[in-house]
Formats: C-alpha cells, sequence, structure tokens
C-alpha cells in the first residue's frame, strides 16, 4: 500500500471515500518524493467527474478503499525532476485520467497512452513501485510530467479543471471520427451533464449543427441560451424522438446509467455512427433492428491521449472555451455528490481545494 511504499515520504491531506457508502472523509496520506520525471503540484482545483461517485460508491467493483477520487485536476508545479525541464516551478498545469502507461507500445508511440495496456490511471491505478494512486481531492499530486498539461494563460483554474476528463473524454471522439475540421455534420449529444456540455460547446466550435437529447425538460432553456445547442430533444417524449428519425450524422451518448440505445440509434442516418463514453453499472441495451436497418455503428472510446490533451487546451485557450462551473467548498462534497447523483447540477461541481487548505 502506498503509505508503507519505499520513497512514499511527502505526507498530504486530502479527502477519500472508505466504504461503499460513498461517504467522503479527511484523509492523510503519503505521496512519493519527487522523482526524476516528476512535477510536483500544488492542487488548485479538481472537478468531480460522475466516474468519482461511480468508484466513490464502488459501483464498477473494483474499488480499491480508501479511494482519493478526482482526475480534473489545474494547479501550480512547485517541483521539477531533472528530466521534467519542460516545466518549472509556477507554470499552471493540468492532470486528468492517466498517470502512467508503457511509453514504448505502439499505442504509446502514437500518443495514444489511454489504449495501452499497461495504462494506469491517476487515483484507484497501481503505479510501478506498486502502490496505489491517489486522485486530486487532496492538496498535492506527484505526477509523471508526460501525463502533465498546460493550461493556456487566459483561462481561468477553476473553470477549465473539469476539461482535463469530460473535455477530453467527448474531444477524442469527435476528432477520431471525423467531426474536427470539417463543420456542418448534424450532431447529437445523449445527456447534458458534466460531459455533455462540453460536448455541445465543442460541437458549436467546431461548426455543427448540435441536437440535444436529454430526460431533462428544465434543462432546454440553458442549452439553447448559453450552450447554444439548435436543438433540443426530450428523450422521453415519443413523438419528438419519432419526429426526429435519422436526421443525424454522429451521436456521443454520455448518460452515466443504463439505457437503451435503440430508440437513439434510429435518430441516426443510414451509415451513421454512435459512440458511447458514459459507463453504466449495467450493460447497455442493443436491439439489433436499428443496427441493421440503418447500417449503423455503435463504438466505444476512453479519455483521450496526451497530445490530443493539450490539442484540445490549446483549442480551448483559443476559442475561449470553459466549463459552467459551480465551485465548492471541500466541506461540501458529499452534498455535491448527492446532488450530481440527483442529476442536480449545472453542468459540474468543482472543488477549490487550495481555498480549503489554506485555511487551515
Ligand atoms: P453527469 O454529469 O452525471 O451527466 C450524465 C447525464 O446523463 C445527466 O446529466 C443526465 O442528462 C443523463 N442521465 C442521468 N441519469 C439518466 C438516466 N437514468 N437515463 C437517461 N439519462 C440519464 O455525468 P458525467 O460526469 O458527464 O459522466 C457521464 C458518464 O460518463 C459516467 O458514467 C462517467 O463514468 C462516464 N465517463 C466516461 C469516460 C470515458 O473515458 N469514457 C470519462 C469520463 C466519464 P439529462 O438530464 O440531460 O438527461
Ligand atoms: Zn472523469
Amino acid at each position: 500500500m502506498a503509505q508503507e511504499t519505499q520513497n512514499h515520504t511527502l505526507s498530504v491531506s486530502g479527502w477519500a471515500a472508505y466504504d461503499s457508502s460513498g461517504e467522503i472523509k479527511p484523509y492523510t496520506f503519503k505521496r512519493r518524493e519527487n522523482g526524476v520525471n516528476d512535477v510536483t503540484i500544488e492542487v488548485l482545483y479538481c472537478g468531480i467527474c460522475h466516474t468519482d461517485l461511480h468508484y466513490a460508491k464502488n459501483e464498477w467493483g473494483i474499488t480499491m478503499y480508501p479511494v482519493v477520487p478526482g482526475h480534473e485536476i489545474t494547479g501550480v508545479v512547485i517541483k521539477v525532476g531533472c528530466n521534467a525541464g519542460k516545466f518549472k516551478i509556477g507554470d499552471r498545469v493540468g492532470v486528468g485520467c492517466l498517470a502512467a502507461s508503457c511509453l514504448k507500445c505502439e499505442f504509446c508511440a502514437d500518443s495514444q497512452e489511454n489504449y495501452c495496456d499497461q495504462m494506469q490511471f491517476t487515483y484507484n491505478g497501481i503505479f510501478w513501485d506498486g502502490s496505489i494512486t491517489y486522485g486530486g481531492y487532496s492538496n498535492v499530486i506527484v505526477a509523471d510530467y508526460r501525463y502533465v498539461v498546460r493550461i493556456p494563460e487566459n483561462l481561468p483554474m477553476d473553470s477549465v479543471a473539469p476539461l482535463l476528463c469530460a473535455g477530453i473524454t467527448v474531444f477524442s471522439p469527435l476528432k477520431d471520427n471525423g467531426m474536427l475540421g470539417s463543420p456542418g455534420k448534424k450532431m447529437g449529444v445523449v445527456g447534458l451533464g458534466g460531459l455533455g456540455h462540453v460536448a455541445v460547446k465543442f460541437g458549436k466550435a467546431f461548426g455543427h449543427h448540435v441536437t440535444v437529447l436529454s430526460t431533462s425538460p428544465s434543462k432546454e432553456t440553458e442549452a439553447k441560451g448559453r450552450l447554444g445547442a439548435d436543438d433540443f430533444i426530450v428523450s422521453t417524449n415519443s413523438q419528438q424522438m419519432q419526429a426526429g428519425k435519422r436526421s443525424l450524422d454522429f451521436i456521443l451518448d454520455t448518460v452515466s446509467a443504463q439505457h437503451s440505445l435503440g430508440p437513439i440509434l434510429e435518430l441516426l442516418k443510414v451509415d451513421g455512427t454512435l459512440v458511447t463514453v458514459g459507463a453504466p453499472d449495467q450493460p447497455l441495451e442493443l436491439p439489433p433492428f436499428p443496427l441493421i436497418f440503418g447500417k449503423r455503428s455503435v463504438k466505444g472510446s476512453m479519455t483521450g491521449g496526451m497530445r490530443d490533451t493539450q490539442e484540445m487546451m490549446d483549442l480551448c485557450g483559443k476559442h475561449n472555451i470553459t466549463c459552467d462551473v459551480e465551485v465548492i467548498a471541500p466541506d461540501t462534497i458529499n452534498e455535491a455528490m448527492d446532488r450530481l447523483a440527483k442529476n442536480d447540477v449545472r453542468y459540474r461541481f468543482v472543488i477549490d481545494i487550495a481555498g480549503r487548505i489554506s485555511n487551515i
């Protein structure tokens, strides 16, 4: 365990879930000392991804407690290893889902480290030294510089934090499926949450016609107003779903709960593609007929590689894209998680980590 691993002598204050109740409580633990390939980062902000909730409550059955969640991390570099000279003390940086990968395989060579079969996550992973990784709900993180990106100077550190997971997770499939640099497509986004709202912003920035499919009629005004969506379909309204048949080229499904892909696939044109990034704990329903009759494809996508993450960040800097966030103090993480579970957030909670620490 990390607390007992050699060189893990850096004492860190954080917040962890201790069991499947998911309740988050203070947790003091040890991280490794800054190594030659590492930068040590004072964490300023950390987003609360729905994945954090899945892990805190052990919904996927793979949580190693105590788990310190958090993979939407922004902060400032406070220490630099001798091989990590591309960063310097004071740099504004971000850490997302990835902590390590083999750096040798075909995927690593192509900066698709996210598909390396030895890839380890920022939390609930097992690092090379055998320690369990702990995430960004903590005041300091030590990260291998190859999994750290720069934050553009013009973007605020709080509303940028969710780009480190939500942002790259929706950017990567858009890029992979020809939605970057080819404006004018009809794009659908299913689920207007943390991931979904960034997908809408990206879709508009890339010049597409964007339709939101949502279970929440109350989100329509904001979706079309502030977020710039062109259309809004309430996915439980069969008339609206019927009217949207065969209208979309591409759909990104970000839903966190079990649902059927059947009615959603009907909205794709012939040969259209649906990419699912949502990760419910139960299998999605995938009836064959909407696939067969429309020659449609269903694919998955997991976060994104480091080159794409920096590219996305820089694009957001250029287009001034940030996330719509509700910034909270660490002592209200449990309330925020309860609200996230109830789909009551517009559209991402971000924890003000440094604010709390500096008050201690
Ligand atoms: P979120 O903020 O909770 O958003 C999920 C949205 O799904 C909700 O806002 C809601 O949108 C919709 N939804 C919720 N319950 C639903 C239900 N029962 N039926 C239909 N729609 C429902 O979550 P998030 O942080 O965006 O994450 C979404 C999912 O992606 C999670 O499962 C997460 O673990 C996963 N994820 C995957 C990756 C990856 O690499 N593939 C990365 C990050 C996250 P409406 O109100 O609009 O219906
Ligand atoms: Zn995430």
